[in-house]
C-alpha cells in the first residue's frame, strides 16, 4: 500500500535532523530568543531576495496584514475590498482594524476578479487587498490602474507567495505592503507560527517596527500603542537554515507541478493550474497545486483509499460563505471553485515515482 501524505513534517525533520539540531543548540546556548541577530539577518536576506526595501518579522501573517493596514491608516468607517477565494485571515485582519471587509469574486485564474473590484467601490472604500493565491500573483496592472483611478491604497495578502513574481516584480512590492506566512505548511515554513511584512514605504516600516514590540522605540520610549507580535529568534534561525535552499525548493516545486501537468492534462472536465512557462508575466512558486475536478469529493475518497492524501483548501468554503460572520453576498463563481477544487500533494518529501502514482490513480478514477 502506498502512503503519500499531503504533508510529511516528520520526514522533513528527518531529512535535516543534524543541521537543525545544531541550529536549536546554537540559539539555546546563546540564550538568543527575542529580537536577536538571527531575526535581523533573516529580515535582511528576505529584503535582498525580494528586492523590497524593508522586511520585519512578526508573529504570523495575519498579524502582518493587520499591522500593515493599521500603519497605513485603515480603520473605522473604511471599506477594504478583498477576494473571497482566500483564507478567512485576510478578512479578519481587515475586520480588526475596525474597517469593513468587502468580498469580491475570483476570476477564471482563481485570483481577484478585476471587474468585480470596480463594481464594489463605494465612497467608503479605502483599499484593495488581493490575495496572491497558491503562489501566483494576481493581475496587478489592472488592480493598480483601478486603485489609481479611485485614489485607493493597495495591500497584498502575499502569505503564500514568497518569491512569486509578476512582470519581474516580487509579490508584496506592488502597493503599500505585503505579508508572508511561515506557517509550517507554507513553502518556507518554520516550526510553529511566523510571519513578516514587506514594504517599500518607510512610514509603514517605522510604524510597524514600533507596533510589533509594544510601541517601544530603540530609546525605550513608547510613542504609540503597540502589540506583542514578534518573530521568535529561534524560528528565524530555522527559517535562515531553510532559506539557504529556497531557490532549490521553488525549483523542485515547479518541477513537481510540471510532472502533474504532464501526468494528468487532457482528462475530460479536469482543469489544471497554468504551467510553469504558460506566460512570461508570471513566475509561480506553487504553494499549492489546485486542480478543478468533476466529482471532487468522490475523487478525494478514492485517492485516500489508494494511500494518497489530498486537501480541500479551507474546508471548501469561500470567506463570504461563513454567514455567521455577517456576509450576505453570494458569489456563484467562487462558490463553484470551492466545490470542485482539490489540492494534490506537493512537498519536499514526495518523489517523482509517487507523483506518477498519484497521476495514474487520477486517470484510473476517470477511466482515462
Ligand atoms: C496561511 C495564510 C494566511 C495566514 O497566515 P498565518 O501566518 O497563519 O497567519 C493568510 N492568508 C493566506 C492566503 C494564507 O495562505
Amino acid at each position: 500500500m502506498n502512503n503519500i501524505p499531503f504533508f510529511n513534517y516528520p520526514d522533513l525533520f528527518a531529512q535535516h535532523r543534524e543541521e537543525l539540531t545544531d541550529v536549536f543548540q546554537k540559539v539555546a546556548e546563546c540564550g538568543a530568543f527575542i529580537m536577536q541577530n538571527d531575526l535581523v539577518q533573516f529580515e535582511q536576506r528576505l529584503s535582498e531576495y525580494t528586492g523590497i526595501k524593508y522586511v520585519l518579522g512578526v508573529a504570523n501573517a495575519t498579524d502582518a496584514m493587520q499591522l500593515l493596514l493599521k500603519a497605513g491608516g485603515v480603520g473605522v468607517g473604511d471599506e477594504v475590498i478583498f477576494c473571497t477565494h482566500t483564507m478567512v485571515a485576510t478578512a479578519s485582519a481587515i475586520k480588526f482594524t475596525g474597517a469593513t471587509p468587502v468580498p469580491v469574486d475570483a476570476g477564471v485564474d482563481h485570483l481577484m476578479d478585476v471587474v468585480s473590484v470596480e463594481r464594489a467601490i463605494t465612497p467608503k472604500t479605502k483599499a484593495i487587498m488581493p490575495t496572491q493565491l497558491n503562489g501566483r500573483v494576481a493581475d496587478m496592472d489592472s488592480i493598480l490602474t483601478i486603485a489609481d483611478k479611485y485614489g485607493l491604497q493597495v495591500y497584498e495578502d502575499s502569505a503564500q507567495a514568497l518569491g512569486a513574481k509578476y512582470k519581474g516584480r516580487s509579490a508584496g512590492s506592488f502597493g503599500l505592503g505585503g505579508c508572508i506566512s511561515f506557517y509550517p505548511a507554507k513553502v518556507l515554513g518554520c516550526f510553529g507560527d511566523g510571519g513578516a511584512i514587506l514594504t517599500n514605504d518607510v512610514g509603514i516600516y517605522n510604524t510597524v517596527k514600533l507596533m510589533r514590540d509594544h510601541g517601544r522605540g530603540e530609546d525605550g520610549n513608547v510613542s504609540i500603542w503597540g502589540y506583542n507580535s514578534r518573530l521568535d529568534n529561534l524560528q528565524a534561525a530555522i527559517l535562515n537554515y531553510f532559506f539557504d535552499d529556497y531557490e532549490k525548493i521553488i525549483g523542485r516545486r515547479r518541477e513537481i507541478a510540471t510532472l502533474y501537468y504532464n501526468g494528468i492534462n487532457g482528462i475530460d472536465g479536469v482543469i489544471l493550474p497554468p504551467t510553469v512557462n504558460s506566460d512570461i508575466d508570471h513566475f509561480d512558486i506553487f504553494q499549492n497545486y489546485e486542480v478543478e475536478v468533476p466529482n471532487r469529493d468522490e475523487l478525494k475518497e478514492y485517492l485516500s483509499n489508494k494511500g494518497v492524501g489530498t486537501l480541500i483548501q479551507w474546508g471548501g468554503k469561500a470567506v463570504h460563505e461563513f454567514k455567521d460572520l455577517g456576509f450576505t453576498q453570494s458569489m456563484p463563481f467562487t462558490e463553484n471553485i470551492m466545490r470542485i477544487s482539490l489540492l494534490l500533494p506537493l512537498n519536499m518529501s514526495i518523489t517523482d515515482d509517487e507523483v506518477d502514482y498519484v497521476c495514474q490513480c487520477i486517470r484510473g478514477f476517470y477511466n482515462d
